[in-house]
Order: structure tokens, then C-alpha cells, then sequence
């Protein structure tokens, strides 16, 4: 089956903690005539609108300039491509848009603290390889599609702390907080085979009771 949806990840410039994925259908960009994507915090990090018959423009902004970052893309490439955005004149990396499995595949594999940029990530962490291990194991069960909003749909904002990971709903805010400072915090994650945002936190499910 092919799908028709478009994956946006990136780091909201203005609060500077959360990480969004958004996931969006062709359709709805073209029904609406152009699609908005927020941080919670309320900041608009990027606008996808038809250009034309054959493309797509997307803006993005960040805080490395004023003006929103341009992008002219086709349909084919924001379907089946992975596509790394980047500010042209300073280099910053703005995030990802294109196909949903070839992005998260990529973070997990290169550099899962590569939208952390702007945190200095050696001192920061409690412990950088239990946080990494605690990020790598969401961002697997996040592209198996075993996170889920008790209510709603798989987009999350993830937000990266010293010591734990916050994974909230964007539409209803259910959600809580991974521990990831010490080493029994990813021995804890490993073992996950799900995760279910409720009201009152992240409900973690083992065994195969995901379905
Ligand atoms: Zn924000
Ligand atoms: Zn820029
Ligand atoms: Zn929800």
C-alpha cells in the first residue's frame, strides 16, 4: 500500500526542549490549501502548501534567521524520500520531512541527540549512554507504531531532559516522563514492547500485549 502521508521532525526553536513528529496526509494539505504544524508551547515551526500542480512549498523557521527557510519539493520526494533540512547560510540542521520509516530508521541509526543540537551534550545528560539507549528504544517502538495516545492518534512531542524523557500527546496532552539517568532506566526500556500515553503518565507495556 501506498502511503500518503508526509513525516515532519524537528526541534521547536522558541521553547527549545520538544522534539515534534508530526505526521500529515496529502489530502488534508490539499484540502485545507496549507498545513500548520505547532509546538504545544504555541510557536509554528513550519507551513506545507501546494505550489502549483506538481509541488509542494514548505517553510520552516528556526531561530538562526528571521525570515522562514524556503523549500520547493515534489510530491514523490516528500513521499518516499528522507529528506534533511537545512539552513542554507548558517548550516543548522532543521530537521526532517519525507517518508515516516526512512526518517526514524536514519535517527536511530546515525545520531539519535542529533536534534538535541544547542544543548551542550556532553555535560548536560546525567548519563549519556542510558539516555541514548532510553531515546533509541522509543524511537524503535515509535516506528513500529507502538506508541500510542490512549485517545488519539501516534504523533508525539518528545521532550529531552538531563535525566528523564517527556512523551506527550500533542492533542490531549496525555503522556509522562522515562527515567534516563541510571543504568536500570534502560535495562527497564529494553524490555518494553509498547507505550501508552495516559493522563496520569506513560503506561509501559511488556510482553505482547501491544496490539
Ligand atoms: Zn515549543
Ligand atoms: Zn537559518
Ligand atoms: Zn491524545
Amino acid at each position: 500500500m501506498a502511503t500518503t502521508d508526509v513525516f515532519f521532525m524537528a526541534r521547536c526553536p522558541h521553547c527549545g526542549e520538544v522534539i515534534l513528529h508530526r505526521q500529515v496526509s496529502v489530502f488534508a494539505i490539499q484540502g485545507k490549501g496549507s498545513m500548520f504544524l505547532s509546538c504545544s508551547c504555541g510557536f509554528l515551526l513550519a507551513v506545507i502548501a501546494p505550489q502549483g500542480q506538481k509541488h509542494y512549498a514548505v517553510e520552516v523557521w528556526s531561530d538562526c534567521c528571521e525570515e522562514p527557510h524556503r523549500f520547493i519539493f515534489t510530491l514523490g520526494q516528500l513521499l518516499k524520500n528522507n529528506l534533511a533540512l537545512s539552513c542554507s547560510r548558517t548550516d543548522v540542521h532543521l530537521g526532517y520531512l519525507g517518508d515516516r520509516e526512512s526518517i526514524l530508521a536514519e535517527v536511530i541509526e546515525t545520531d539519535v541527540l542529533s536534534l538535541t543540537e544547542g544543548v551542550s551534550l556532553w555535560d548536560f545528560f546525567a548519563d549519556i549512554q542510558v539516555m541514548t539507549a532510553v531515546l533509541k528504544k522509543c524511537y524503535r517502538l515509535l516506528a513500529a507504531g507502538k506508541v500510542q495516545c490512549h485517545g488519539c492518534g501516534a504523533d508525539i512531542d518528545v521532550r529531552i531532559y538531563r535525566d528523564r524523557v517527556g512523551i506527550h500527546c500533542p492533542y490531549c496532552g496525555n503522556g509522562g516522563y522515562l527515567p534516563a539517568a541510571k543504568e536500570q532506566d534502560s535495562l527497564l526500556m529494553e524490555q518494553a514492547e509498547g507505550l501508552i500515553l495516559e493522563k496520569e503518565g506513560i503506561n509501559i507495556v511488556y510482553g505482547n500485549m501491544m496490539k
